[in-house]
């Protein structure tokens, strides 16, 4: 069976790639890269990896850091506006469209409800009697009560869910 990893592989690659392969590695190691086949071909191919790489960064041109500073802040400005003028996707568009729906169905049951009210409150005051319209205004307000706390929170939740599905991307 053929060996597929040498323990000594690793070494012989940081060597190799650090420049200290051949001249400025132990005898032990030269020694053992010539008798293996697995680090010979590490050396070798770390080698021209390694000169090639000197190679290109001898005539690479390496721009001025201002300059990549100043384009990276354009480059964000820019995203950022294209973020900003997104149109709205479909799902926010149905999700604005049921909660606009939601809210004038909550506007339209809250004034049915007002008007009753108002016109028990203003019949009992028609007949001068006081106390039986208050008793009236509050049995109204006991029986409501929770209508009206579920539309208040409705009316809270609806837009604050609205605004969160439209500020997510
Ligand atoms: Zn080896």
């Amino acid at each position: 069976m053929i060996p597929v990893e040498c323990e000594f592989e690793s070494e012989v690659l940081a060597a190799t790639l650090q420049g200290r392969w051949p001249d400025r590695v132990d005898a032990d190691l030269r020694a053992h890269v010539a008798a293996c086949a697995i680090c010979s071909d590490v050396a070798a191919i770390a080698g021209v990896i390694e000169d090639a790489r000197e190679e290109m960064s001898a005539y690479a041109v390496i721009p001025d850091s201002g300059r990549v500073w100043w384009l990276a802040q354009v480059r964000a400005r820019r995203e950022a506006a294209e973020a900003a003028n997104r149109p709205m996707t479909a799902a926010q568009a149905i999700a604005f469209v049921c909660a606009v729906g939601l809210l004038g169905a909550c506007f339209r049951a809250a004034s049915t409800w007002f008007h009753s009210v108002l016109g028990r409150i203003t019949s009992g005051m028609a007949g001068y009697d006081i106390d039986a319209s208050l008793a009236s205004a509050t049995r109204l307000l006991a029986e409501h009560g929770a209508l009206a706390l579920a539309m208040a929170a409705v009316l809270f939740l609806v837009p604050a869910a609205v605004y969160l599905a439209m500020g997510r991307d």
